[in-house]
């Protein structure tokens, strides 16, 4: 796609540093005017004051009905930079490019945008559908290690909630994802970009299917909050998909050996599977209860039944969720 008006590409620091001058040359070659603008990298950068700033450059930049905005980073600039679009005279277009694998296989696919405000994660925001995601693989070769796993607690939410083959391919693979294996990575985030894609095109606003997506979600959030966010968001969703499989284990829903399979699977990716042992247990159950409040009655976890079933909206007891404080 080929658009007309003036483009906007935002960006953060270390990805504009790496790439921002070779996409603003390969849209400008295109004969548009194309404007870099970049915001610290960073969920430090995911507010209100990074929306403002962005929207007084935009208008500041002569941005116009036929305008795009162009995200060229991770989720955090997919977020702003979605939500700077979504906004600005009512909504223009944006295109996403992500760069990271987390970025690649989930937050640019849905059309969720938006930022953090002081009393919680994600609480502003928007619907706005990109108009096209543009995904290159290439951009992970420099993404930190650290990051890279990240992603792949998404790839594996994604898998466990809604396909058990690829479950299962991601098994047998695990050594060529981890060594960053070209081929395999790219038939990766293609399964997993097509699965999430699949789910959103028939539940877009989350009234129902979408929320399986949730997976690992409920108890991710509760430590990544309790965490002061010094956990990633990667790391806590595989927290959170381990202890949520144990608790539909204890519940009875849950064969033992499907659990297992999940927690190998992202042990294998040296990701963390149990809650951290300094984590406040207080700021932790508020956290779950925060949740709760927020859904009419009480918090409802999405369990899986198998590897590829998941069940949506399981009230669980508080008994199976004090256990892991005992
Ligand atoms: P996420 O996609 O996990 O939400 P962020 O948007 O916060 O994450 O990005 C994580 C970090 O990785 C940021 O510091 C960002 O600048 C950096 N980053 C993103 N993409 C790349 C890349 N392709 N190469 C190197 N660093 C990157
Ligand atoms: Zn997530």
């Amino acid at each position: 796609m080929q658009p007309t008006g003036k483009l906007f590409i935002i960006t953060d620091t270390t990805v504009g540093r790496l790439y921002g001058r070779t996409l603003q040359r390969e849209f400008a070659g295109g004969g548009n005017d194309v404007v870099l603008l970049d915001i610290p990298p960073g969920e430090g950068s995911k507010n209100h004051r990074s929306v403002h700033a962005l929207h007084t450059q935009l208008l500041k930049g002569g941005v116009g009905r036929d305008s795009f905005v162009i995200a060229l980073g991770g989720g955090v600039v997919g977020d702003v930079a979605g939500y700077v679009a979504a906004t600005i005279l009512r909504g223009i277009p944006f295109i996403q490019i992500p760069t990271t694998l987390l970025a690649q296989v989930d937050s640019s696919v849905g059309g969720k945008v938006g930022v953090d405000h002081p009393l919680g994660k994600n609480l502003i925001g928007a619907f706005h559908q990109p108009a096209a995601v543009y995904v290159d693989p290439d951009v992970l070769s420099t993404l930190p290690a650290a990051e890279y796993r990240n992603g792949l607690a998404e790839v594996v939410k994604i898998a466990a909630a809604l396909d058990h083959r690829f479950f299962a391919d991601i098994e047998r693979n695990v050594r060529n994802i981890k060594s960053g294996n070209a081929r395999t990575v790219i038939d990766l985030i293609h399964r997993a970009i097509a699965l999430k894609a699949a789910v959103v095109m028939k539940d877009e606003k989350e009234t129902g299917l979408r929320k399986v997506l949730n997976l690992g979600h409920t108890i991710g959030h509760a430590v990544e909050t309790a965490s002061g966010f010094r956990l990633r968001h990667g790391e806590a969703v595989s927290i959170g998909l381990s202890v949520e499989g144990r608790i539909a284990c204890d519940m009875g829903l849950m064969a033992k050996k499907d659990y297992r399979r999940l927690v190998a699977l992202l042990t294998a990716f040296r990701l963390p599977t149990r809650l951290p042992g300094t984590m406040n247990g207080k700021k932790f159950l508020a956290a779950l209860a925060a949740d709760k409040k927020n859904e009419k009655g009480g918090t409802r976890f999405v369990l899986l039944k198998r590897i590829g079933q998941p069940v949506v909206g399981v009230e669980v007891p508080d008994q199976f969720i004090r256990s892991f404080f005992q």
